[in-house]
This record gives structure tokens, C-alpha cells and sequence, in this order.
């Protein structure tokens, strides 16, 4: 039985299973979904893989593999690339000296629902966007290019997030406050707010996994510090939630369970 029971994942880990689950969903199924990709649709596609291969903390394999993917896709300079060129290229390669390879499996383990509609994919997705936006202010300069990380995931998910809807309450949001944001520590919590702002949003509706109610996050019991009251009500202790997210969405809070 290779799915993890949901409520033996302890929250306060990330699952490398989750994360490498999502990446290939991701490239592999929903970038792939038209027949070819081309413009915008293209850029956004090569933009997401190039940022993968800067921040994404993977295994040797999938580090290869992104590398290998990110260094094909500069080599395509013809408008237009067709799915089934793009998937040939995307396929994995474990006979060479440093093996190139995503797995192809899906297991949700920290991201496994109670039912199989629930969670999964769009979780492992935040959990990628949470790292990288963390990873990338960890590993380059604070002030330059702070918006590298966040609009390339704007435009991951305006030209292929599957749920339409989701894809536009999230333009909207970005389109309102994206800009404003001024370094890579900014950067972090723009988006930590605004998937809070999400959670709020879904909190008791029909895609609510009710054994994984929609909390502002991090909830007290992961990190007491990041809570205040001021005048009687809640706040947040913003550095301590920047002290938090830096250390839950860093390389030594990926754990290996399940993994292929
Ligand atoms: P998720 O919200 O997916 O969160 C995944 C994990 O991230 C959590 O388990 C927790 O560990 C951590 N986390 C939670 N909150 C935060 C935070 N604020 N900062 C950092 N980490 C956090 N669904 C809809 O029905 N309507 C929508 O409009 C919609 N828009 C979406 C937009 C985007 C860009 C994405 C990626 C998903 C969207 N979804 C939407 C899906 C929805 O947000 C959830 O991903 C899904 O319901 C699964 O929820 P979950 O309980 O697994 O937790």
C-alpha cells in the first residue's frame, strides 16, 4: 500500500513524495494538456521550469531532470512546441552516469485526503509555490528581482492551473497587490497571506476535506510566537511567521517517507 494514511502525516513536515508528486502532475500532465504549446502559453511553460531548476530543493535525479528539461526547452526556439515532442523530451533517463529522473507515481502523503476528491494535487502545488518563494529568498539577493518566484507562478497558473475559477480569484488577487511587493522576504509573505486569504474564503464549503478544516496558518499549536492580540484581537507576529516559513519550507523539513 503505497498511500500514506492521512492522519499519521504530522503537519509539521514536508513530504518530498508530495512534492515531486505535484511536479510531475504538473509538468508532465497539466502543462501538458493542449496539443501544443506556443507564446505566452510557451514562455510561462519554460519560465516555470527554469525557476524549478534555480530554487527546488530535489534529489540528484530530480535535479538532473530539471536541469536536462530547462536546457532542452532553451534549445527549442521554433514557436511552436507539440505535446507529443514536449513528452518524448520529458520522459525520464536512468541508464546515464547521473541518472535523469521525476517519478512517474503519485502518492500523496502530507497532502492525502480523506477521500480521493480531496486535497492532493492543489495542495502539493502551494507546497511548491511556499518553497520555492522561500527558497529563492534564501539563496539570492533580497532586493533584486523580487517578483522572480511570484510571477512565475502567476503565470503557471493563469495558463494551466486545471480549476479555472481558482486560477481567476488567483489573477485577481495578484492583480491588485502583486506589484507592491518589494523584496524576497516580501515576497514570502504576500504569498503566505494570500493563501490565507484563500483558506478563509473555502472555510466550511464543499471542498473543505473535513478532516482538514481551512485554518489561517500556521495554527497556534505549530507555532505559538506567530500569534498576538492587540486591543483584544488577533494579530500576527510577522517575523515570527518569516521565522517560521523559512524554517518549515527549507530543505531539512523535507522528509523522505514514501518517496519512490
Ligand atoms: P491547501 O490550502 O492546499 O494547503 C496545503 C498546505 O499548505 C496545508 O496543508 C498547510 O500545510 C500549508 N498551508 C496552508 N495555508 C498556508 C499559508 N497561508 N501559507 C503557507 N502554507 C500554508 N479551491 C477552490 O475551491 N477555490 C479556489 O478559488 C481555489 N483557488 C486556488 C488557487 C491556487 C493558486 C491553488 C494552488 C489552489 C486553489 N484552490 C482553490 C485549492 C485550495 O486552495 C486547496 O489547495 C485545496 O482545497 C486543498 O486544501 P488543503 O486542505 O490540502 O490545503
Amino acid at each position: 500500500d503505497r498511500v500514506a494514511h492521512p492522519l499519521r502525516a504530522d503537519r509539521s513536515k514536508l513530504y518530498m513524495a508530495d512534492l515531486e508528486s505535484a511536479l510531475h502532475y504538473s509538468l508532465r500532465v497539466e502543462a501538458t494538456r493542449a496539443s501544443s504549446l506556443s507564446g505566452a502559453q510557451l514562455a510561462a511553460f519554460k519560465c516555470y521550469v527554469a525557476t524549478l531548476v534555480k530554487y527546488f530543493p530535489g534529489r540528484p535525479c530530480v535535479q538532473t531532470y530539471l536541469q536536462t528539461l530547462d536546457v532542452w526547452l532553451r534549445n527549442w526556439t521554433e514557436p511552436e512546441l507539440p505535446r507529443t515532442v514536449l513528452k518524448e523530451a520529458m520522459k525520464n533517463n536512468r541508464d546515464a552516469s547521473h541518472p535523469s529522473v521525476l517519478p512517474t507515481n503519485v502518492t500523496w502523503v502530507g497532502c492525502q485526503g480523506s477521500e480521493r476528491h480531496f486535497r492532493g494535487y492543489p495542495c502539493g502545488l502551494w507546497t511548491i509555490f511556499h518553497l520555492l518563494t522561500v527558497q529563492a529568498a534564501q539563496n539570492g539577493p533580497d532586493k533584486e528581482l523580487p517578483l522572480e518566484v511570484l510571477s512565475t507562478m502567476r503565470c503557471y497558473v493563469r495558463h494551466f492551473f486545471g480549476c479555472q475559477e481558482c486560477a481567476e480569484h488567483f489573477e485577481a488577487m495578484a492583480a491588485k497587490s502583486m506589484d507592491r511587493v518589494a523584496s524576497r522576504e516580501e515576497a514570502i509573505l504576500w504569498l503566505w497571506s494570500h493563501h490565507n486569504e484563500v483558506n478563509a474564503r473555502l472555510a466550511g464549503g464543499d471542498t473543505e476535506d473535513p478532516k482538514f478544516p481551512k485554518l489561517q496558518w500556521p495554527p497556534p499549536d505549530l507555532c505559538p510566537q506567530c500569534h498576538k492580540e492587540e486591543r483584544g484581537v488577533h494579530a500576527w507576529e510577522e517575523p515570527a511567521v518569516v521565522t517560521f516559513l523559512k524554517a518549515h519550507f527549507s530543505p531539512a523539513n523535507i522528509y523522505m517517507d514514501h518517496a519512490e
